[in-house]
């Protein structure tokens, strides 16, 4: 919600200053909350809320009104005991704009500031409420558009990833002590069981591997699984991309070539976030306005994770097709289209085929069923990685190899030691125990403004 404020206030921000701001959306609605938190957010509430009593006891409704003019209701929260950690106060009050503007606006005279993006969620963090993979967690919940998505997101934010990193980091700790021990107290404790710790950082590394294993699904769940749809002009390629949306947005029409630009859509297909791009086709032509829509269709279905070659059943798979088809570098799906008017061969070659009728939706499930196929695998029950982590994972598990050869053999122990170290480093950037400012800023500025 963009709130013009006239009385902005602009003040040095301690961990702890109240801040406010909606927490919910910004379109009209019965009702909207408005959060304020701080080590001041209960005098901020007693001054823009009555009646407000001298302790109000935390998580007990209040009803009464604003200064505003506006009646609702106000929500403590004691320290400790809230969502940011510091003492919270919620004000639900009616839902439009000027009834919002107004409050916050009250809320600043009366001592807060407006917060920034993310910053209730940073708050959070700050006071150890949640971890950078919870927090991550929060706003995939907030964001999540498919069911995948949420049940993804929800696994986040109650920390299976921060678990498991954990886990991984309590184990390499342990070698790093070993190690760290027989450097310092070696006529003590004798030296360190060399095959003992390359073991246990080959525990460590399984753990990140699989892990990493998610890194393909994860990448799918977020920024969408990318399909071209290509194939020879009157195919039904159009016809496919309304029938899959359920309403018309491609140009169908009996005549060859009319989808000269491509049309792309989101589109959930069985709880998996699919970006469709309905393109020109491929096939050669005069024609310089269709023939630069030929040149995009192929850099679509280049940049593609998977192409859907649409063919008119009743003509079948031409040569033209089949070189069109080897010139494609990305996985395709040949799709028989028109099921309708004839059973065709699905036998083709060995690409992987679907007959289908964009016509009459007939078989369209078999396509969802294809696309869910791509991340079922992966297991609905762990969680998936996202792409902050990956690299981090990578290069956490690249420190343990090595840390691990330098065990093998016999090269001094402080190097192994180094490789250790780093390792925890990246794993400690996921969760967030050494994250700097940079990574925390990167994180929690892409939040809106009230998460
Ligand atoms: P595009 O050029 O590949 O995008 O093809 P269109 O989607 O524009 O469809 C070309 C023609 O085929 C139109 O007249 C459609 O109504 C028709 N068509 C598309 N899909 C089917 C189908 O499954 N069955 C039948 N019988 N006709 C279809």
């Amino acid at each position: 919600m963009v709130i013009q404020l006239e009385s902005q206030q602009i003040s040095m921000s301690s961990p702890f200053d109240t801040i406010v701001a909606p927490i919910t959306g910004a379109e009209n609605a019965a009702v909207a909350v408005v959060r304020v938190s701080g080590t001041e957010a209960w005098e901020v509430a007693a001054k823009v809320f009555q009646p407000w009593p001298e302790t109000p006891t935390p998580r007990f409704a209040l009803y009464g009104h604003f200064i505003t003019g506006d009646d609702g209701l106000a929500l403590p929260f004691a320290e400790d005991h809230s969502y940011t950690g510091d003492q919270t106060v919620e004000l639900s009050i009616h839902g439009s704009r000027a009834s919002v503007q107004a409050l916050v606006e009250a809320c600043l005279v009366a001592g807060a500031r407006m917060a920034r993006p993310g910053e209730f969620t940073e708050r959070a963090f700050l006071n150890g409420r949640l971890d950078l993979t919870q927090a991550e967690g929060v706003r995939d919940t907030v964001e999540a558009l498919t069911q995948t998505q949420l049940r993804q997101a929800n696994l986040l934010r109650e920390g299976t990833l921060r678990d498991q990193v954990r886990a991984i980091r309590a184990e390499v700790e342990a070698v790093l002590a070993a190690v760290e021990a027989s450097v310092d107290f070696s006529e003590e404790i004798g030296d360190l069981d060399r095959p003992v710790a390359v073991a246990q950082l080959g525990v460590a590394i399984q753990e990140l591997d699989r892990l990493l294993l998610t890194q393909e699904a994860g990448r799918i769940l977020r920024r969408g699984y990318r399909i071209a749809i290509v194939g020879p002009p009157n195919a039904g390629k159009s016809s496919l991309l309304n029938a899959l949306l359920g309403y018309d947005r491609a140009i169908v029409t009996e005549v060859p070539g009319t989808t000269r630009d491509f049309v792309e859509e989101r589109i959930d297909l069985g709880g998996v976030p699919c970006v469709l791009t309905d393109t020109a086709g491929l096939r050669e032509t005069e024609d310089r306005v269709e023939s630069i829509g030929v040149e995009r269709s192929r850099r679509v279905a280049e940049a593609a994770d998977e192409v859907w070659y649409v063919v008119d059943g009743t003509v079948g798979l031409t040569p033209e097709d089949e070189a069109s088809i080897e010139t494609i570098e990305r996985p395709v799906a040949v799709i028989w289209n028109k099921a309708d008017l004839l059973q065709p061969d699905r036998s083709y070659r060995t690409y992987k085929t679907y007959s289908i009728s964009a016509l009459t939706r007939q078989y369209l499930d078999l396509l969802v069923d294809h696309v869910k196929g791509k991340i079922d695998s992966t297991g609905a029950e762990s969680v998936w990685i996202n792409d902050r982590h990956a690299p981090l994972l990578h290069s956490s598990r690249e420190s343990l190899d090595n840390a691990a050869k330098t065990l093998k053999v016999d090269l001094p122990f402080d190097l192994a030691s180094v490789h250790l170290q780093a390792a925890l480093a990246d794993l400690g950037q996921i969760t967030g125990e050494t994250a700097g400012e940079d990574v925390l800023d990167a994180i929690f500025r892409n939040f809106c403004i009230g998460k």
